[in-house]
């Protein structure tokens, strides 16, 4: 255990070395095997991540569950799916970010270059700013919402974005490269059905998944929320918007009936993964029904801020 450890932390120091430019090399199988022992303990990502809001810091990869594992930075998540066909992305995180995305992959022994589609939560630098690099370096396509769609193409942020104008733009893909999804509906991809669920606010193309994981006869229902905070710029006020935060709304009353054993977020601090993990069980504390009821109150206060200040 100690020799695989060893070999773990030669890797890690290995990859950390590389020119971002340049693609990681694969690991051999003998440290994929360690790798992968190593990475079905979520106890060292609670380790190196006490500081778990630094979006660039890296961060192991850990099984979530099943075919499902973590592999994002401390502060930003980035899900990776490993099919029987293939393999399936949630979101890049940062531009530098996403080289260590694809380095956690690599050292759980996964090829990239098999990732079948990316899919992504909301359309902002910090979860999908990643998504030219890691669609150089695996050729996968792109799957969101007609709204981040624009965003992606173009690399500006959505006019009725809250947050528009604070964000420098990102780099745009080319559009052949970029497709939508019909919400509510499954999407299969390499043998594996997501579900997006429309859930438009802290931006408008803002997208929940929901899919299933089996370990041997046990399947659990993951949801990847998205981030649903009501943040904007200063002179930005929801209560001039009645439309957009009804469907705001709407969207929280969607994800609070999901079926949700297991609750993540693109920021993990959001739904207090570290915690989860802490007590051994990703699926305790929060929920998706707790989740949205917690965005709604900071909604209602926000709006109530807004009401004070006119
Ligand atoms: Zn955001």
């Amino acid at each position: 255990m100690f020799a695989r450890a060893i070999s773990l932390a030669f890797l890690i120091m290995l990859s950390a070395c590389v020119a971002p430019q340049e693609p990681v090399p694969a690991p051999s199988s003998g440290v994929m095997e360690a790798a992968r022992d190593a990475a079905a303990s979520p106890v060292h990502w609670a380790q190196e991540c006490k500081d778990w809001d630094v979006w660039e810091k890296r961060a192991p990869a850990f099984r979530i569950h099943g075919n499902t594992y973590h592999v994002g930075t401390c502060g930003i998540t980035a899900i990776f799916i490993a099919g029987p066909s293939g393999h399936v992305l949630f979101d890049t995180g940062t531009a530098n970010g996403s080289r260590q995305v694809l380095t956690n992959i690599r050292v759980l022994g996964f090829q990239p270059e098999n990732i079948k589609a990316i899919l992504t939560s909301h359309e902002h630098f910090d979860h999908v700013g990643g998504l030219w690099w890691v669609h150089q370096n695996t050729g996968a396509p792109i799957i969101t919402s007609a709204q981040a769609r624009g965003v992606i193409v173009s690399g500006a942020a959505h006019a009725q974005d809250p947050q528009a104008g604070m964000h420098p733009p990102m780099r745009p893909l080319p559009a052949q490269f970029v497709s939508t999804a019909p919400a509510g509906q499954p999407l299969n991809i390499a043998g594996l059905d997501f579900t997006p669920v429309e859930t438009p606010g802290h931006t408008p193309g803002a997208l929940s998944w929901q899919w299933e994981s089996c370990e041997g006869s046990e399947c659990v229902t993951i949801v990847y929320a998205d981030s649903l905070s009501a943040v904007s710029r200063s002179d930005y006020r929801f209560s001039d918007h009645p439309d957009y935060v009804q469907a705001y709304r709407d969207g929280l009353a969607r994800l609070a009936t999901l079926k949700c054993d297991i609750l993540l977020t693109p920021h993990p601090s959001a739904s207090g993964m570290r915690d989860k993990l802490l007590t051994g069980d990703l699926a305790s504390g929060m929920d998706c029904a707790e989740y949205a009821a917690h965005v709604e109150a900071r909604l209602d206060t926000r709006i109530a801020e807004e009401a004070n200040a006119s």
